[in-house]
């Protein structure tokens, strides 16, 4: 097998920065692609998280004006990662969220901050760095104009572009364009420009060798009016090129049998622990003791999770016998909705406003159905999770939850293959039924739950696919076919 060595660009990094899943995709594949002979350094903006934990660091770079300001390339490492740091003050050494301002707004600049770190990944991609990658792989509308600077002539490694959530663009106004230090040719459809706007995530799904997204089914959605979110012409133009590949999740977190944040382990062959987590979440929660079914929310609260929809069908959860924990934090309006349904129904709804990554492990080990109602989806995480941890993931037929989870229709139940519940859009009450229905036939259920338990989740088959699809790019490119 020949050796890769990808540059992989990203403005967020399990464990040194997370906002989001993004950081859980580019935490892992390092140490999953090692064993496909991919070799990653990772780029990351210097914030002072990332500074803080930079160990054995030289300086590879030194850049007198990056964007108002002096910047230095520092590669080391930190927390196992090997790492190239884009150390530029007047750019990332800012508290908080890398994206926003204490209160709650964008950085002003944000242009330039990113325009920054995707300005240094095409220098190292270019061998500027004191290493040849064979591949710059960016993630996401902060690395995105990378792509752009790659593209603007001259020798350039393989590129690929991985978008996560096509809802974050990376747009601002059009006559800032200048101020980039592209060549004028690049603003147009075919390059940066987006409806006269400066796209940063067009930029790089125009001008990227191959383009990926985290479902297959994604990568088909966004193709159209419907989900494109006005890219969708771009996207399907395209399309050769565009892949889906699913996410993995750390098995070595997310493991019930070894995992000191629940109350009891267990495993698919030693299930008794799972009623102790049980008894734990409605404890937890303040819900009635016993053995209703619990259906439990562990999400962002905000219009694309679908979670509006469940408050609207709460009653059938209750009126079916259930009872519903939700743990997450985000619009106002939903945060006030379901905690309101939990004063109105105490001991059959409860609700933590927060994010709390232990309760979140107790949770996926104690309840019965984890609900997913997304409106879109390109991947989700909480259902692999859910899966692994033997809580019954009910979810809309979108994305990666459609990819990810057997739908319990009567033929897959008599082939004994379902691992969970979906739904066609609209159809969340049906299903509420449908899934209580299910949980009172129990063998039916437990099959369900060994079914998922079974699943791999892990990253071993991602990262084989992008480990393939680098390989793709790199003998394209050699062969002259790119
Ligand atoms: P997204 O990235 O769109 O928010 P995903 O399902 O891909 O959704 O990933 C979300 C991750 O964050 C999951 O691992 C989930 O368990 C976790 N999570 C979301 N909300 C919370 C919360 N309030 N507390 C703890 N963990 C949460």
């Amino acid at each position: 097998m020949r050796p890769v060595h990808v540059l992989q660009v990203a403005s967020e990094m399990f464990p040194l920065v997370k906002t989001g899943g993004l950081a859980d995709v580019t935490g892992a594949l390092p140490a999953a692609l090692a064993d496909e002979g991919v070799t990653v350094t990772t780029m990351q903006p210097g914030y002072p998280a990332v500074l803080a934990a930079l160990q054995a660091a030289d300086a590879v770079h030194e850049e007198a004006d990056l964007f108002g300001g002096p910047a230095r390339l520092l590669r080391g490492e930190a927390a196992g990662l090997d790492l190239l740091v884009v150390e530029a003050p007047h750019l990332y050494d800012r508290p908080g969220n890398p994206y926003t301002r204490p209160d709650g707004s964008d950085w002003p600049d944000n242009a330039a901050r990113f325009a920054g770190l995707a300005r240094m990944a095409a220098l190292a991609g270019r061998a500027g760095a004191g290493f040849a990658p064979d591949l710059v792989h960016a993630h996401d509308w902060q690395a995105g104009l990378a792509m752009a600077y790659l593209a603007d002539g001259g020798a350039r490694p393989g590129t690929v572009m991985t978008v996560h959530n096509l809802a974050f663009q990376g747009l601002f106004p059009g006559d800032g364009f200048a101020s980039l230090g592209l060549p004028p040719g690049l603003f147009g459809v075919d390059g940066v420009e987006f409806f006269g706007m400066t796209g940063f995530l067009k930029a790089g799904l125009a001008l990227a060798d191959r383009v990926t997204t985290v479902s297959p089914t994604y990568a088909a959605e966004i193709q159209t009016p419907e989900h494109g979110m006005r890219l969708d012409g771009l996207l399907r133009a395209r399309g050769g090129r565009l892949s889906g590949i699913v996410n993995g999740i750390d098995e070595a977190v997310w493991n019930p049998a070894a995992d000191r944040l629940i109350a009891a382990p267990f495993s698919a062959t030693a299930m008794e622990g799972r009623s102790k987590n049980k008894a734990e979440v409605q404890a937890r929660f303040g819900l009635e003791a016993g053995t209703r079914p619990v259906f439990g929310v562990i999400s962002r609260l905000s219009w694309q999770k679908g979670l509006d929809l469940l408050l609207g069908c709460v009653d059938e959860i209750l009126v079916q016998g259930g009872q519903l924990v939700v743990l997450g934090t985000g619009e106002r309006g939903l945060e006030d909705g379901f905690a309101a349904a939990a004063a109105a129904n105490p001991g059959r709804i409860g609700c933590v406003i927060g994010y709390d990554e232990a309760l979140a492990h107790q949770m996926q080990a104690g309840i019965d159905a984890l609900l997913v109602p997304s409106r879109f989806e390109p991947c989700g995480l909480t259902q692999l999770c859910a899966l692994r941890y033997g809580a019954v993931p009910v979810v809309s037929r979108v994305g990666g939850l459609a990819d990810t989870v057997i739908d319990a229709n009567e033929a897959a139940v008599a082939a004994g293959v379902a691992n969970g519940i979906q739904f066609a859009e609209g159809a969340l009450r049906p299903a509420l039924r449908r899934a209580s229905a299910l949980w009172g036939r129990q063998q039916v259920w437990r099959r369900m739950q060994s079914n998922g338990m079974a699943a791999d989740v892990s990253w071993k088959r991602p990262a084989a696919q992008y480990a393939a699809l680098y390989r793709e790019i790199i003998e394209t490119r050699v062969a002259g076919r790119a």
